[in-house]
């Protein structure tokens, strides 16, 4: 049986101040709900995750790592870099780094390809646009994206890999998945991982990511192939997040 997981992510939010207040939030709160529970957090906060969390149940992690190990690559952060940080968790091709930075599905596998390396755990988010839905083409599309990752990584690495489904719709909008359609969705990546380690595909977490909250996350989370979250806005509210890990 998948462990559930919920993994914060916090965009470009956050100050010393309000990180420690929202870290020990979430740390008090933590009884033993039973799920896996993580913040990725920006770069220069990893250190203060590595202090304030050392020896409590709360993993953290970077929001996005280079395909490099090291050299003149201004304003990048390696695997490295994260791990000495004592970083679990990076995630790979967030719909805004596909969109803002034009991560192509080839970049967003080398640097899923990096993080196995260096012994993260990559979350590698894939989902479609609005229009793509309405196009028909959400399967084509995630399909797409899981394909160019796992034509470049191992079979055996399939496992250490966790999957967001975030369609691009339903990101910072208010406006979720139905579970019915996070729940397709789901199923058809588990199948797509199938195709390439169908051992591995029975045990990879897959998250569901878009506008989840503490009053939608029960229905979804209850959907078989539904895993956990990749939360956004409301990660950065303790009792809200603290709300989604209890509803799993
Ligand atoms: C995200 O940024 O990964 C996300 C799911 O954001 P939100 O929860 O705000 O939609």
């Amino acid at each position: 049986m998948r462990h559930k997981l919920v993994i914060g992510n916090w965009k470009m939010n956050g100050s010393r101040a309000a990180n420690t207040a929202l870290l020990s939030g979430i740390v008090a709160g933590l009884n033993d709900f039973g799920a896996d529970c993580a913040v990725c957090v920006p770069a220069p906060y990893l250190a203060q995750c590595q202090a304030e969390l050392a020896g409590t149940p709360v993993r953290w992690g970077g929001q996005d790592l280079s395909v490099h190990a090291c050299g003149a690559y201004t304003g990048e952060v390696s695997a490295a870099m994260l791990l000495d940080f004592g970083a679990s968790y990076v995630l790979c091709g967030h719909s805004e780094r596909r969109a803002y930075h034009h991560e192509s599905d080839e970049l967003v596998a080398q640097k899923t390809v990096a993080a196995l390396a260096a012994g993260l755990r990559p979350v590698v988010c894939v989902g479609e646009s609005l229009a793509q839905r309405e196009a028909g083409q959400t399967e084509d599309v995630i399909c797409a994206q899981l394909r160019a990752v796992l034509e470049v990584i191992a079979a055996e690495d399939v496992a250490k890999m966790v999957l967001a489904y975030e369609p691009v719709w339903a990101i910072g909008t208010g406006q979720t998945a139905t579970p019915q359609i996070a729940q397709d969705a789901h199923r058809f990546l588990r199948n797509c991982l199938a195709d390439k380690n169908a051992a591995a595909a029975a045990t990879v977490q897959i998250l569901y990511g878009g506008s989840m909250k503490p009053e939608n996350a029960k229905e979804l989370m209850a959907q078989p192939d539904i895993d956990g979250g990749l939360i956004g806005g409301a990660a950065l509210k303790a009792t809200d997040f603290l709300g989604i890990i209890q509803a799993v």
